[in-house]
């Protein structure tokens, strides 16, 4: 079993209800225990502005599936949720991005592990760090000082 972290995110069609949605249905994943859920947080949009706010959350797993399967499977639940790919930074009911896999570096044409952005990201550091407050980024390091370094981003945790 690898220990998996996926960064959830939506911005339509009752973002609070797919991202709460999406926990149960990592969950239900063949060969997967869901060990960790953060809670929600609220962060504005990045890149293509004027669409809504965006509501973020992480899981953690503990998982059989190899990388290329669990990407798949991601991508999935994804399609389930009426995901369209439209254009970059697009709104969109649910994203599910892969973040880290064990202390494994993967380069592959459709999947780059750690997620290249979320070093950058403090709506992906700020509940990673809820989950896991040790949280390491291979070849990025720590996430508390990743996160030190986002403070200018504006990323609110919503109530329970
Ligand atoms: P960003 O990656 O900046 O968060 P995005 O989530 O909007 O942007 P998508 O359209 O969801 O990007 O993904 C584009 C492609 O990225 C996917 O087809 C997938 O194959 C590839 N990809 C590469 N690495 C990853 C990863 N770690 N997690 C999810 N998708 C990945
Ligand atoms: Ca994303
Ligand atoms: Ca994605």
């Amino acid at each position: 079993m690898t220990i998996a972290f996926v960064g959830i995110g939506a911005n339509l069609a009752s973002p609070q209800a797919q991202v709460l949605a999406a926990f149960d249905e990592l969950a239900s994943l063949p060969r997967t225990h869901l060990t960790g859920r953060s809670s929600l947080y609220r962060s504005a949009p990045v890149g293509h502005l004027g669409q809504p706010d965006f509501v973020n959350a992480v899981a953690r797993l503990d998982t059989g599936l190899a990388p290329q399967a669990l990407l798949q499977a991601l991508q999935a639940i994804e399609k389930a949720h009426g995901r369209v790919r439209s254009f970059r930074d697009a709104p969109r009911t649910l994203d599910l991005d892969f973040l880290l896999y064990g202390d494994e570096r993967i380069a592959a044409p459709e999947l780059t592990v750690p997620h290249p952005r979320m070093h950058e990201r403090a709506f992906v550091l700020m509940p990673l760090l809820e989950i896991d407050p040790g949280a390491h980024i291979p070849g990025r390091g720590a996430v508390q000082a990743l996160l030190a370094a986002c403070a200018a981003q504006s990323v609110e945790r919503l109530a329970a």
